[in-house]
C-alpha cells in the first residue's frame, strides 16, 4: 500500500542548536592544533557528537556527574560549554583551570539563566519546572536552595512564605506546563508567572497538535532519546490521540512492519536533530528500496 508522509513543519535544528555547532567548528579553525573537549553533548544527538568527533573534538559526559564534576576532567585546551548553558561556577572553575572557554549557551536559556538570578536577587523563592539532572535544569536548581526543582505537581513546595517567581526548562511540554502552572496558581495565588518554554519548542508541538483534523495514522518522531524536546514531541502526539507514534535516532531504527496498515504517515524531528537522518526516514518510508546508509561527514 502506497503511503503518504507528511513532513510537518517546523522541525529539525532551531537557532540555538545550529549556533552551537557552527561555533565547535569555528573553535576548530580559530584553535588548529589544541586539545578541544565539550563538556557534555554540544546538543543532545549522538550523531552530530560523532560528527565532531571528526573534527577531533572530543565530548565527555557522564549522566551520574554535574558539569562541575565533569569538569575535573578536562585540564588543557579548549573547553565547549553546551547549547544547554552552565552554572557561573563552572565557568568560573574553568577560568581558574586556565582553559580556554567557548560558551555555545543557547541565548534563551541564558535570558533563564539571567531572569532566575534577578528575581533571587529581589528575594523571591523560584520554583523551578525542569527535568532533575538535565543540564539546563541543573545549571539554575544548583544556584542555590532557594530554587525548588518541580517535575510534577507532588513536587510543588508547601509553607513557602516569601514571595514566589514561576518559571521552567525551555524545552518542557506546553500541556505539562500549563497542568503545574494551574497547580501552582492554587496554593500560590499571588506567585508571579514566567513560562520560559522556548518558540522552537513551542511551534514544534503546537504542529503537532494542529494535526488533529488530517487523519493520521503513525507519527514518527525523529531524534535522541536523551533529546528533552524530542521526548515531548512524541509526548505529545500520543496525548493527541494518534494511534501509533513510533521515535526513532535514525532509519536503522526504522521497521517497516510497524506502519502496516497505515497509509498516512506524519513526520517531525527534534530541535537537536540533523535534517539530513530525518529525509532518509521519509525517503525509506515513501520506497522501501530506498534505504540508504548513514554518513556523518554528511553532517557537518
Ligand atoms: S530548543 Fe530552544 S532553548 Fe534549546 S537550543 Fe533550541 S532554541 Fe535554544
Amino acid at each position: 500500500m502506497e503511503k503518504t508522509v507528511i513532513e510537518i513543519r517546523p522541525q529539525g535544528y532551531c537557532g540555538g542548536v545550529l549556533k552551537a555547532i557552527q561555533m565547535a567548528k569555528e573553535t576548530r579553525k580559530k584553535y588548529p592544533k589544541e586539545k578541544i573537549t565539550v563538556l557534555g553533548n554540544l546538543v543532545h544527538n549522538q550523531y552530530v557528537k560523532k560528527a565532531l568527533e571528526l573534527l577531533e573534538i572530543q565530548t565527555i559526559e557522564n549522566s551520574q556527574k554535574t558539569r562541575l564534576e565533569l569538569l575535573d576532567e578536562v585540564n588543557t585546551g579548549v573547553v565547549i560549554f553546551t547549547a544547554h548553558g552552565v552554572s557561573t561556577r563552572v565557568k568560573e572553575k574553568a577560568f581558574e583551570k586556565g582553559l580556554i572557554c567557548v560558551d555555545a549557551s543557547c541565548p534563551f536559556v541564558l535570558q533563564t539563566q539571567k531572569v532566575v538570578k534577578e528575581k533571587l536577587d529581589e528575594g523571591f523563592e523560584i520554583f523551578y519546572i525542569g527535568k532533575n539532572k538535565h543540564p539546563e535544569a541543573e545549571a539554575i536548581y544548583s544556584t542555590s536552595e532557594k530554587v525548588h526543582l518541580i517535575q510534577k505537581i507532588e513536587d510543588i513546595p508547601t509553607g513557602i512564605t516569601s514571595p514566589v517567581f514561576v518559571t521552567n526548562q525551555t524545552t518542557m511540554s506546553i500541556m505539562d506546563i500549563k497542568t503545574i502552572f494551574d497547580a501552582i496558581a492554587q496554593s500560590y495565588p499571588d506567585a508571579l508567572f514566567h513560562d520560559e518554554i522556548c518558540n522552537a519548542t513551542r511551534v514544534r508541538q503546537q504542529a503537532i497538535l494542529d494535526l488533529k483534523n488530517q487523519e493520521i495514522d503513525a507519527l514518527v518522531v525523529v531524534g535522541d532519546p536523551s533529546s528533552n524536546n524530542t521526548r515531548k514531541l512524541a509526548q505529545i502526539g500520543s496525548q493527541s490521540n494518534i494511534n501509533l507514534v513510533v521515535s526513532a535516532e535514525s532509519v536503522e531504527q526504522i521497521h517497516l512492519e510497524d506502519f502496516k496498515g497505515a497509509t498516512r504517515i506524519a513526520i517531525t524531528s527534534g530541535a537537536s536533530t540533523p535534517t539530513y537522518l530525518t529525509q532518509q526516514i521519509i525517503a525509506y518510508l515513501k520506497d522501501p528500496s530506498n534505504k540508504q546508509k548513514i554518513r556523518i561527514e554528511e553532517l557537518l
